[in-house]
């Protein structure tokens, strides 16, 4: 599908966005136009080969410090910003869309848990696009089990060791520095105190990177395993307080990492919807074409609702946190339905197009490869389940928008101001 140079946004979504989101959407839809859908079937045609010219173009917009606060050099345009770029750019290129929105996750991290200095020290130079990040918190054994990792940090003098292997690390290939989340509590503390939170440069001894192998989809990113042999890294690289690694990891995951995966999911459902109503539209059947058939007709309307639905959760929910309103609920329910009706579209889709849909390099594959990506980032539906289900029964544990929008780092005066 070639990008339209620009899409004004649905009239459904127009009470969360400002003029200056409108533009923001006018300005990503004309990048992805001009510099993304070129791109997008060469990604595809290398799959071993990580992408890193778009990230660079993207840099140099700034568009990784898109909630980075103006004091450290960002934009300060907050959540329904992100979205907006995430959602834009995954239209046309989801694995482009992923490189973004690796960076955000940790980016956001930082913005609540590192100190003054620390931010200081490390998100100028994201904003001016010359470091991007990941953050590392899956483990080979461990998966989704955030309690089970085995990487442990030990203080030695005034610095940390680090020994462990994380997996599946979004940006892992292109981030100069990891945002680590590794154990330094003895066995039987609970995952609640046992865990804490380090940034490590790439470039430290002791850190190697696995060889980037290409998934079923999403090419063009990478998604890798990086291996700690006895990484030293100083006691300024430890973010928020010894203990607080499960709060940074849940926290950056609910907030920033529901929402963009949300995000992704609703670029690649209109990506599916576009594709397969311009196949029914000109797929001659009888005296008329596919569009005519009624009961396609009703796996259209299908789609159309579960798209229409998905783009409303979607930006409803980041524009709550926005509001600075409790809405964890929310961005977990975005996260989980977005996938799942996407995914359901693609499947549709699949069928909708026949056998044409089975033809090598057709787009529809893409997207249907794509979207089986969005599934276990940022919590796999049996989590986001178990979350929900949390929420209905009153239990929820820490209401992460509400705890973290009382203490927004960018409501902090700068100490250092006279
Ligand atoms: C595209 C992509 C990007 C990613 N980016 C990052 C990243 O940047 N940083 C990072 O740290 N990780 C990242 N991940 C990893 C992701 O967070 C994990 O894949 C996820 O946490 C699930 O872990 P797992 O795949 O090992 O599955 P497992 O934990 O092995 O789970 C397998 C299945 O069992 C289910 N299951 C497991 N435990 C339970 C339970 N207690 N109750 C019910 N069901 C359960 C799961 O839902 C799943 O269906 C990424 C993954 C992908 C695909």
């Amino acid at each position: 599908m070639s990008a339209t140079p620009t899409t004004p946004p649905p009239p459904a979504l127009r009470p969360y966005l400002t003029a200056r989101h409108q533009r923001l959407w006018d300005e990503a839809d004309a990048f992805a136009a001009e510099h993304v859908a070129p791109r997008a079937a060469r990604m595809e045609a290398a799959p071993g080969k990580v992408e890193r010219k778009v990230a660079d173009l993207m840099a140099a917009r700034r568009w990784f410090a898109v909630t980075v606060p103006s004091a450290f050099g960002g934009l300060d345009a907050g959540h329904v910003a992100k979205t907006i770029l995430i959602h834009r750019l995954a239209r046309v290129s989801a694995a482009t869309a992923a490189i973004l929105q690796a960076t955000l996750i940790p980016v956001g991290a930082l913005l609540h848990f590192a100190t003054y200095e620390q931010k200081n020290y490390w998100l100028p130079r994201v904003a001016d696009g010359s470091l991007l990040l990941s953050i590392a918190v899956t483990e080979p054994q461990a998966g989704g089990h955030i309690g089970g990792m085995k990487t442990v940090a030990e203080h030695a003098g005034s610095e940390w060791v680090i020994t462990g292997s994380k997996s599946h690390i979004g940006n892992s290939h292109l981030a100069g520095a990891h945002l680590i989340v590794a154990r330094t509590a003895e066995t039987g503390v609970s995952t609640s105190q046992a865990l804490t939170a380090f940034m490590i440069e790439s470039n430290r001894r002791g850190l190697s990177i696995s060889r980037h192998r290409p998934g079923l989809g999403l090419h063009g990113f990478t998604a890798g395993r990086l291996d700690l042999d006895h990484v030293r890294i100083p006691q300024d690289n430890l973010i928020g307080e010894i203990g607080q690694g499960l709060a940074v990891a849940q926290s950056s995951s609910i907030l920033y990492g529901r929402p963009n995966l949300a995000a992704v999911s609703l670029g690649i459902h209109e990506a599916v919807m576009a594709t397969t109503t311009a196949r029914l539209k000109t797929r001659p059947r009888y005296r008329s074409t596919l569009s005519d058939l009624p009961v396609l007709r009703d796996r259209i309307g299908g789609m159309e609702a579960r798209l229409r639905a998905s783009r409303i959760l979607t930006y409803q929910a980041v524009h709550l946190l926005d509001q600075r309103l409790p809405c964890d609920a929310d961005l977990i329910n975005a996260k989980y339905l977005g996938h799942q009706w996407a995914a359901q579209s693609a499947q549709d889709a699949m069928e909708l197009h026949g056998a044409h849909a089975l033809d090598r390099d057709y787009l529809l594959q893409r997207l249907w490869r794509d979207i089986q990506h969005t599934y276990p980032p940022a919590g796999t539906g049996e989590v986001q389940r178990i979350r929900l289900a949390d929420a209905a029964f009153h239990e929820d544990h820490i209401q992460w928008s509400e705890h973290l929008a009382a203490e927004a780092a960018w409501a902090r005066p700068d100490p250092t101001a006279a």
